[in-house]
């Protein structure tokens, strides 16, 4: 294995990325409660999610804060949630609090990516299973934290070298870069997706070889012409987080985004390539290998890595 100029030391996790390669052997296993639950008792706790979903829109219903929150009160407490929620770092009952403040605090803006209360309730559901794997990593709680770890990769230097599969954009953050962006809309709309681009274009190794991965699989599979995989958001602050909410996102508590190991994907502007489908299902199954958690946010889909995938794989898939 090569060592370059390049190699990072990852402290926390422990892992090293050298000449771009995540070592396998350096790395001594997660152990904490969350990365030790099985994958089974995750997909368990998935199709219960499901379940629970259906139970509150059954025949038709729109469920009322107070329907969901008696019938969460109820459910929750079950084996197929708590063998999740009972792993997760503040235990089952800070768990149960957190699902249903989320569901109290549930306001229909037209930002908001839950737009409707069931969606909100599956969203704050599957965070668990986030929660569960990095729920115990202490996030970036300022943007100045985000800019000084040396757990992100910078994406910007990565793309520069071509060890960058997706596309992504950063905010443009000068009222002439957001002059330009509106008047690039106006002059040929679809040709990005409508969204603010990157905050901060760093994510962890793991997550960016994965990415790199699903954006090889969607090539592959989506029609000729298709765009890359495109990536619209990656590491967040805890504050930048809590600015998304009080705009109105689904912008949860704790977050995946917030310790550099989630991204969110575009998935709407995929659908004028015929694109939507094959995106679907090449994260539904990386979901299914165990790789990653993934939610459908509608326009976005939230990806989250696991711990422990991703290891041992080049940035740039090979070429199959
Ligand atoms: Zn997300």
């Amino acid at each position: 294995m090569s060592i370059t100029s390049r190699a990072r030391r990852i402290p926390d996790g422990g892992t090293v990325v050298t000449g771009w390669l995540l070592d396998a052997e350096a790395v001594a296993d997660d152990l904490s409660a969350g990365a030790a639950r099985r994958l089974s008792d995750v997909a368990v706790y998935r199709q219960a999610v499901a379940d629970v979903v259906a139970e509150l829109t059954g025949r038709g219903r729109v469920p009322s804060v107070a329907m969901a929150e008696r019938v969460l009160d109820r459910r929750l407490r079950e084996a197929d949630f708590t063998v999740v929620l009972s792993a997760t770092p503040s235990g089952p009952d800070a768990a149960i609090q957190r699902i249903l403040r989320d569901v109290r605090s549930y306001r229909r803006r037209s930002q908001n990516s839950a737009n409707d209360l069931a969606a909100m309730i599956r969203i704050t559901l599957l965070t668990q299973i986030d929660v569960l794997w990095w729920g115990h990593v202490p996030p970036y709680k300022t943007d100045a934290d985000v800019f000084a770890t040396p757990n992100l990769l910078d994406l910007d230097a990565l793309r520069r070298d071509g060890k960058v599969a997706f596309n992504y954009r950063r905010q443009a953050t000068s009222l002439l870069g957001r002059a330009v962006r509106t008047a690039e809309r106006a002059a040929a709309p679809g040709h990005a997706p409508a969204t603010v681009g990157l905050r901060f274009a760093c994510a962890r190794a793991e997550l960016i070889v994965l990415l790199n991965q699903i954006a090889a699989d969607f090539a592959r599979l989506a029609p000729p012409g298709t765009p890359r995989l495109w990536v619209t958001s990656v590491a967040r602050s805890v504050a930048y987080q809590r600015q998304l909410r009080s705009l109105g996102y689904a912008a949860l508590l704790p977050s995946a985004h917030c310790v550099g190991y989630a991204a969110d994907v575009e998935m709407t502007w995929f659908r004028q390539f015929e694109a939507d489908h094959a995106l679907r299902a090449v994260l539904i199954a990386h979901q299914r290998d165990g790789d990653v958690n993934v939610i459908d946010e509608g326009q976005a889909w939230h990806v989250c890595v696991r711990p422990g995938a991703g290891r041992a794989l080049r940035l740039i898939p090979r070429q199959r």
